[in-house]
């Protein structure tokens, strides 16, 4: 390398560290900048010669994560520190102990934290991911910044995506998607969660997203008029009452608008809530904030009509994130709906960065009513790991049921009130209160009415548990249940339920053995397990200890090996009685999948179809669809969507198994799709449009099914195509129909 090369890097790093120094100077916290020095100059020592995949020198990254974790999240020099370092013991050959010695023993641990994961569900190296993930959250369990850390390591990450190979962005994206924006949003880090979510999307959709991109500029000159239009009297109203504030236009994220196209069979011009109007405020008495909110909301309602539904006061009930605001729909005179949100600085603060932000707050003296209930949240988080799953997938889901809920809010009989996850039962109330309420609980009134155990609350509702002296768990409580909490303890209890069974079974035919003085191996518990239909031994000791079987001559002459008469016995009661299942092996993340060459994408043929790839019968891709494969446990490849659920699981907890795929068909091969068509009802629609798809497309239809009421028809339509832009040309046909008003494809 030439000096003129080395001399120009230097300079660069030298710079993004006074970058880093500058913004730490700007914030509040105490001016350590002599161990930031210090731990900049080592790292830098350390990672010499190493570079990025994009080709820069591998420093650049630890002082853009220090850069995010000191300017976006806030968090003073220990942190600052931690970020410098934390790539040091996972890719050097420095340890936590010289670490620890240098630096002190709290930089160390966060450090070795962060160590112990970064290979883990989010690395390459890992072999069982969630395994690694479990430990995250232990050591976010201990100290927050870890995590905290994590994620701007993440973020960093994400934004220096593109010099990574096609298979490894999916796997990121994924992750960033399933795991790190749902911990993001629980910590408050909502901008990040944001910028999070955006970039996973630009990755795994580019060309919707591009599209997205441009269909906001070019309407941005219409919502800035809406904007100065609809804000002038309000500015015009806070400055006669004297309110020090600012008020700002929200754009709806792109991520945000895609996914509420897929959700609602939305075109992009029928997003209405794309622009919200945010009032920050300076209270004129940090103790009058809440008081102060509500003046300006009621301020506002006299200027424009408010919409009775959507009116949400976070400002008295935080979210459990600590998110606090008052947010409202209001009538523009144009007869636009506009969405407003009301809030002090602090608030503000708060929204946008969270956790840290609170600390900010809490040092400088504001007096907090609400204290943001992390505490309690870590705390389920580490009942959940003391009750491990056996399954990779459900443990992610167990987690991220209460990473994403929103939330409502119920009563106790004595007027208590409790945040619970939307789409909870009383069941899962129960478990709230507590497992042992749960456990024995029979059903529940609500709202003085007596209702099921699986009732589904609604916010507001007062709920009584009604319990019984014994223990009532059951396995179909499992599909009763939708917090993480009550799942683990029911789980944890069936657990116990069957290892008692099991010992309880080997008590019996222990006694049984010896009653019919018997002598037995091991072959012979298996030809006990066959007569029964039970793959392990457990299972049958279970049955036994459950008195599912009741050991009779059968057993006997099976254990004595006399299997001529004992099988025919054995398929008898295995046909009228036998509840097992087959066991489902969980998918191994140590497959051997050698023959498959993951660094270059799969060219997906159509003659290869069947033979190399499969469709997944879940989200059914056809070619043109954002892809991905997913090489399953017989070695098989199976193409999902991107934005198939399955697949972002999949993503998420075994990213190693990931596939690039990319489409190279000629027309050879039909595929369904359906999709939905909307509009007014009028006098031979439906000949019109079997008139485009099948005599002006020649097209075939597969089934079609049209309904019409109070003037409006509403119809599905199956059809064999090629491909994506097969379904572009059909769909702007129709919609070119005077009384069609909408055509989206549909997953049926
Ligand atoms: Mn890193």
């Amino acid at each position: 390398m030439n000096t003129d090369k080395e001399q120009a890097e230097e300079k660069l790093i030298n710079e993004a560290f006074q970058g880093l120094l500058a913004s730490y100077l700007a914030s509040k916290h105490r001016k350590k900048v002599d161990i930031i020095t210090r731990a900049f100059n080592f790292a830098k020592h350390a990672h010499k010669g190493v570079r990025r995949n994009s080709g820069e020198p591998y420093i650049l990254h630890p002082i853009a994560v220090a850069r995010i974790v000191s300017e976006e999240i806030g968090l003073g020099s220990t942190s600052i520190c931690a970020a410098l370092l934390h790539d040091v013991v996972e890719d050097t050959d420095y340890t936590v102990e010289d670490i620890s010695n240098l630096f002190g023993p709290k930089i160390a641990q966060i450090v070795d934290g962060l160590t112990k994961i970064s290979g883990g569900i989010f690395g390459d190296k890992a072999s069982a991911q969630t395994e690694n993930f479990k430990k995250l959250l232990l050591t976010m369990s201990e100290d927050i910044r870890v995590i905290l850390i994590k994620i701007a390591d993440r973020l960093h990450n994400m934004r220096t995506l593109e010099h990574m190979a096609p298979n490894k962005q999916y796997k990121i994206a994924g992750e960033t998607l399933y795991i790190y924006a749902p911990i993001a949003y629980r910590l408050g880090l909502n901008k990040i969660k944001m910028e999070l979510e955006n970039l996973s999307f630009k990755y795994e959709h580019p060309e919707e997203y591009a599209a997205i991109e441009e269909k906001l500029a070019i309407t941005q000159a219409e919502r800035e008029k809406l904007f100065s239009d609809f804000t002038a009297p309000i500015r015009e109203r806070l400055d006669a009452m004297g309110v020090d504030y600012t008020l700002s236009g929200r754009i709806k994220s792109p991520y945000s608008i895609w996914k509420k196209m897929q959700n609602k069979h939305l075109a992009f011009d029928e997003i209405f809530d794309i622009l919200a109007v945010r009032i920050i405020f300076n209270p004129k008495n940090p103790k009058e904030e809440a008081n102060e909110c509500f003046n300006i909301y009621i301020a506002l309602t006299q200027l424009y009509r408010s919409h009775p539904d959507r009116f949400r006061d976070w400002v008295n009930q935080p979210k459990t994130n600590g998110y606090q605001a008052l947010h409202m729909t209001l009538m523009s005179n144009h007869g636009e709906w506009v969405e407003v949100q009301i809030r002090s600085r602090r608030m503000d603060d708060i929204a946008e960065q969270g956790v840290a932000a609170h600390w900010k707050y809490k040092e400088s003296g504001y007096v907090e009513e609400e204290e943001v209930d992390l505490n309690k949240w870590l705390h389920t988080i580490k009942e959940i790991l003391d009750d491990p799953q056996p399954d990779a997938m459900d443990f992610l889901d167990a987690i991220k049921l209460n990473l994403y809920s929103s939330e409502i809010f119920v009563f106790t009989p004595k007027g208590e009130i409790k945040t619970m996850p939307q789409g909870c039962t009383a069941l899962d109330f129960a478990f709230t209160i507590h497992s042992v309420v749960g456990t024995h609980c029979i059903g529940a009134k609500v709202n003085h009415k007596l209702v099921p155990m699986s009732h589904v609350l609604q916010s507001g509702d007062q709920v009584e548990i009604l319990t019984s002296k014994t223990l009532n768990v059951k396995p179909d409580w499992l599909s009763m249940v939708t917090t993480a909490k009550a799942k683990s303890k029911i789980q944890g209890i069936l657990r116990r339920e069957e290892r008692n069974a099991v010992k309880e079974g080997e008590t019996i035919l222990a006694q049984f053995i010896q009653h019919e003085d018997l002598i037995i191996d091991e072959s012979a518990i298996l030809r006990l397990c066959n007569l029964h239909g039970y793959t392990t031994r457990n299972q049958m000791l279970a049955a036994i200890g459950k008195q599912t079987i009741v050991l009779g001559d059968a057993d006997k002459n099976a254990l004595k090996g006399n299997s001529s008469s004992s099988n025919f016995l054995g398929r008898l009661f295995r046909s009228s009685s036998s509840t097992s299942k087959p066991v489902t092996p969980t998918p191994n993340a140590e497959l051997p999948v050698q023959e498959i060459d993951k660094k270059r994408p799969l060219i997906l043929t159509d003659e290869a179809l069947q033979t190399t790839y499969h469709m997944a019968p879940c989200c059914h891709p056809i070619p043109g669809d954002d892809v991905l494969g997913y090489i399953d446990d017989d070695g098989q490849i199976i193409i999902h969507q991107r934005k198939c659920p399955k697949a972002a699981k999949l993503k998420a907890a075994y990213g190693n198994r990931l596939v690039a795929a990319q489409w190279s068909t000629h027309k050879l091969l039909y595929f369904s799709v359906s999709i939905n068509i909307q509009g007014i009802d009028g006098v031979g629609i439906v000949n019109q449009i079997t008139n485009i798809i099948s005599q002006e497309l020649n097209v075939n239809m597969e089934r079609i099914l049209i309904e019409a009421h109070d003037g409006i028809f509403d119809g599905t339509i199956r059809l064999r195509v090629h491909d994506v832009d097969d379904i572009k040309v059909i769909c702007e046909n129709l919609k070119k129909l005077p009384n069609v008003r909408s055509v989206v494809r549909i997953d049926e």
